[in-house]
């Protein structure tokens, strides 16, 4: 089975169709390769750049309330994490962690199954129990630094 394949339309060609394993695949490759372009500022873990410029980037939730939003700080734990500092990736958001993660399995899983692989039957429901479990990462780590129990570093 071919990942790129022509699309037809009345025997002609109109181009490339993605089916939804290769956009899987296509985004977790995008994900990582945009995590290791964000760079961290050197010697300013806290602040990140691109092509050598500064990001100046405020959370309008954090700039409006002073209170952190559930997804800060999830920039800076992708970063970390492809670069293998993966202590202080969770410190930023273990959501985010386990957000790329995710990605990058499925990625993998995708491209597994474009070449052959097979799925067992209920498989459906451990996605569904991933993303539950998520859902309660993400809102519980919010809930713990609201409460000042999991500051950003
Ligand atoms: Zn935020």
């Amino acid at each position: 089975m071919s990942v790129l394949g022509p699309a037809s339309s009345g025997g002609v060609v109109r181009g490339v169709r993605l089916s939804f394993g290769a956009l899987s695949v296509l985004a977790a490759i995008g994900a990582v390769v945009a995590a290791a372009l964000v760079q961290p500022v050197p010697g300013d873990p806290d602040h990140l750049m691109v092509f050598g410029r500064q990001i100046q980037h405020v959370c309008p939730i954090l700039a409006s309330t002073g209170s952190p939003c559930a997804s800060c700080g999830m920039t800076r734990a992708w970063v970390w994490a492809v670069r293998g500092d993966l202590a202080l990736a969770l410190r930023y958001n273990a959501a985010g962690v386990a957000l790329l993660a995710a990605i990058v399995a499925n990625g993998a899983l995708r491209g597994w199954l474009l070449n052959g692989g097979s799925l067992p039957r209920r498989a459906w429901a451990g996605a569904v129990l991933g993303a539950a479990a998520w859902v309660v990462l993400w809102l519980g780590g919010w809930g713990l630094r609201l409460a000042g129990l999991y500051p950003m570093p």
